[in-house]
């Protein structure tokens, strides 16, 4: 069995993640500003379960990963990054879609939640 990381390892993964991740300014040295919009679906009664809506600027580190809402779903989460890469590398301002979290549960099947997201980006006005 596996040993449960303890919240204190579990920071300082996530703080090494955030490095390897970089600064927005860095990544993506043409964009003034990414929002994330979105709003986050479960597959109960109730479907929708909140909405969130996330800015980044230049200064951020450039971290797109969401995890997924249920606490029992392991290497589940939704990934960003790549979109948010493909919008840059064609200059394009937006993107609408959906994912659905991949991670594996016990208890959950396939399809357990997923988002669907709009990805705004303001570009700086001379960037390269
Ligand atoms: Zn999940």
């Amino acid at each position: 069995m596996i040993r449960k990381q303890s919240y204190k390892e579990q920071l300082e993964v996530k703080k090494n993640i955030m490095l390897a991740a970089g600064l927005v300014s860095e990544r993506f040295p043409g964009v003034a500003n990414i929002e994330f919009r979105m709003t986050y679906y479960q597959k109960t009664a109730d479907p929708v379960l909140m909405k969130r809506t996330v800015s980044f600027c230049p200064t951020n580190y450039a971290f797109f990963r969401l995890d997924c809402m249920r606490d029992e779903c392991t290497n589940g989460g939704f990934d960003l990054a790549p979109l948010v890469a493909s919008l840059v590398k064609d200059r394009k301002p937006t993107v609408k879609g959906n994912i659905n979290c991949h991670g594996k549960t016990e208890n959950l099947g396939h399809g357990h939640a997923s988002i669907a997201y709009e990805i705004n980006i303001q570009y700086r006005k001379n960037g390269k």
